[in-house]
């Protein structure tokens, strides 16, 4: 088996004249070299990066030394020095991902590698105050960097998934309509001067797209639609979010589509415009319009769905469709060839797939609309928990891209209602 190799006491004294150790900036590139197509040697780093090998062995080194990689010594090829084949530490390296789910909070610690070490939930039911929810955040992230001590993991970031209305620079939550007690909340602050942890706080559309990259082929554009009390839709490619800057000054993304206005007159949406795609299809309608059935919740609904009853088929076909007719231009314009479905109401959407491809036919023809590779995801609440800790790991390993990103969207659902 591969092991890492001991990582040095320190580093050797040009290592100080010859680059700048406060941060990973300038070894980054070589990080995310080794993290997309490691294990490889220095020469085949300096080619692809365009650097000497003489530089590429120095960010190696120091990479290793911050536990990041790690190098298996290859057969000498006659004399010279010792030749290094590197690798990526995965199983040193990890990161923390939160999904907030009101009323709970889940905590995953998950290494590199994409190995568990950690699931825990805690209920947030009894909390009145954003302090209250601070502590039991507090108590599960302690918890979560106790079991990441025993275990030598390095915890390198932290994810938290927030629903509702964030702040666009911080990832506070400024509304979250159906769990006040979040109002307020600013995770991403309270791990960075308690826990001294690197950290972002974002929409939960961002940990969906990430439970969903894997199963995203390389190249390939795809559309993850997120269904749960509302709508929410991500664009992205090669495991990278696509965000379109638009004209307002808070760089609106086109992922709020599910507040695009499709009927000026249409009913009221909980964000106060009229006749937003969601006012139609989000979850917390759906709840209303089938109350009659007995439905309270996401699972009533569900079940409901499961049970075929015409009418609700013949309901949930129309909504589908709707979906697909009014989907169809930002899937043109994105070039997306897959779709992928998930959030708790993802089993609901299966029953009307034909009527979503149908809907994207009605409007991009119907041979375009069948080369769409379309699916629902399944184990959707395990894949968005995965979702956030891979969301971590991609935001420590291209920490620029996450900066964009966090300046861009508040949040990837609802986004306008943030002036409001
Ligand atoms: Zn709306």
């Amino acid at each position: 088996m591969n092991t890492p190799s001991k990582k040095p006491a320190t580093l050797p004294a040009y290592f100080q004249r010859r680059m700048n150790m406060e941060n990973l900036l300038a070894s980054r590139r070589v990080l995310q070299l080794v993290y997309e197509q490691g294990p490889l040697t220095q020469a085949e780093a300096a080619r692809a990066l365009k650097l000497s090998q003489g530089a590429c062995n120095l960010h190696f080194q120091r990479l290793e030394y911050e536990g990041l990689v790690y190098g298996q010594r290859l057969q000498p090829e006659g004399r010279g020095r010792p030749r290094f084949r590197w690798e990526l530490s995965r199983a040193q390296n990890a990161t923390i991902g939160l999904v907030f789910d009101p009323p709970h909070l889940f905590v995953q610690l998950e290494d590199f590698a994409g190995q568990k070490a950690l699931t825990l939930e805690a209920n947030l039911k009894s909390c009145r105050t954003p302090a209250e929810i601070a502590e039991k955040v507090s108590a599960s992230v302690t918890r979560a960097l106790a079991v990441a001590q025993e275990r030598s993991l390095l915890v390198r970031e932290v994810y938290a998934a927030l629903p509702g209305v964030l702040d666009t620079l911080t990832g506070a939550v400024r509304r979250a309509v159906n769990f006040p007690a979040l109002d307020g909340l600013d995770v991403q602050e309270l791990l960075q001067t308690k826990f001294k942890l690197s950290a972002h706080a974002n929409s939960l559309g961002v940990a969906y797209y990430y439970g969903e990259a894997a199963e995203i082929p390389a190249n390939q554009t795809a559309l993850v639609i997120y269904w749960d009390l509302g709508l929410g839709l991500v664009f992205g490619r090669n495991r990278q979010l696509l965000t379109l800057q638009g004209g307002d000054a808070r760089g609106r993304m086109l992922s709020e589509l599910g507040h695009i206005s499709i009927a000026a007159d249409g009913p009221r949406c909980r964000c106060g415009q009229r006749g937003c795609l969601e006012a139609y299809a989000g979850g917390w309608v759906l709840l209303q319009r089938f109350v009659k059935y007995g439905v309270q919740t996401l699972e009533d609904l569900t079940q409901l769905a499961a049970t075929g009853k015409p009418g609700v088929d013949a309901a949930i076909r129309e909504l589908t469709h709707l979906l697909g007719l009014h989907l169809a231009g930002a899937l043109q314009m994105f070039g997306v060839t897959v779709v992928r479905v998930t959030g708790p109401l993802a089993p609901v959407f299966a029953r009307g797939q034909a009527a979503f491809v149908d809907g994207l036919a009605a409007v991009i023809g119907a041979e375009r609309a069948a080369s769409l590779f379309v699916a629902v995801s399944h184990d959707v609440s395990d894949r968005l928990l995965r979702g956030a800790t891979r969301a971590a790991r991609h935001a420590y390993i291209y920490p620029e891209e996450f900066a964009r990103l966090s300046r861009v969207s508040s949040t990837l659902q609802g986004q306008h209602l943030a002036g409001g």
